[in-house]
């Protein structure tokens, strides 16, 4: 045992159990029952249905499925709510990992959902961009360079309240528009012709995915593709 787990024991994030050596954030048995959704191998998934209603995304694949009668919800709040870094950059290599062993196209660049920098300042990190490093290192198994992740691309210009009680049709409402390209020339001469994936922490509506999606596709030629932590494949 070490020292660190003597004083301050380490829990599996999802059943609470203490973990073994060599576990990591998740204990094997719930590792093993995670709700995975495969989308990583499953061209036209519900994810990507719902999606290319209204945009042309290339592909879209979220780790697992979140849902109120699971406890894997609560790795999502340690991550979105509880400070853990370190767990939402677990969580994102894991779904790199399986993007690779998948053959996933590889992006050229990965881009995290921003945060509105008030929320930002407020929480002290941007989760999406913690998951995206994650997602960055998974996809390139050990390679270096890694894939980059980009920040200063996209800009969140509106601060809107925590979607989490609020109605679909409002969700929609709320982020419309809130994101813009920091500089347009800029980001066209990087981007231009290029794969980018974008990375959150979870899929409901795809009210935010829309609006990113909105903001990048001025730049020429470049295609776009999306990655989450969790989907909620019954959203309400
Ligand atoms: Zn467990």
């Amino acid at each position: 045992m070490e020292l660190a787990d003597m004083v301050w024991p380490r829990k599996c994030g999802v059943c609470g159990m203490s973990l073994h050596a060599g576990e990591r954030y998740v204990c094997g048995s719930c590792l093993a029952d995670m709700p995975l959704t495969y989308f990583w191998s499953w061209r036209g998934n519900p994810a990507e249905r719902m999606l290319w209603v209204r945009t042309y995304l290339q592909g879209v694949v979220p780790l697992f499925y979140y849902s109120n009668d699971n406890d894997y919800r609560k790795l999502l709040h340690l991550v979105k709510y509880g400070g853990d870094t370190a767990l939402g950059c677990r969580l994102g290599c894991m779904l790199g990992e399986k993007m690779r062993e998948a053959d996933y196209p590889v992006p050229d660049a990965i881009i995290p959902v921003p945060l509105h920098w008030l929320r930002r300042w407020r929480r002290g990190y941007n989760q999406a961009e913690v998951i995206a490093l994650g997602v960055s290192e998974g996809l390139s198994g050990g390679q270096t360079p890694e894939i980059p992740v980009l920040t200063d691309i996209l800009h969140r210009i509106r601060y809107s309240t925590s979607q989490t009680r609020m109605s679909v049709g409002s969700k929609w409402e709320n982020v419309s528009g809130a994101f813009v390209l920091k500089d347009v020339k800029k980001a066209a001469d990087r981007l231009n012709g290029l794969h980018v994936l974008l990375v959150d922490d979870v899929l409901t509506t795809g009210a935010t995915v829309e609006a990113c999606w909105d903001a990048l596709r001025v730049i020429p030629g470049i295609r776009v593709s999306y990655a989450s932590i969790a989907f909620v494949s019954r959203p309400g």
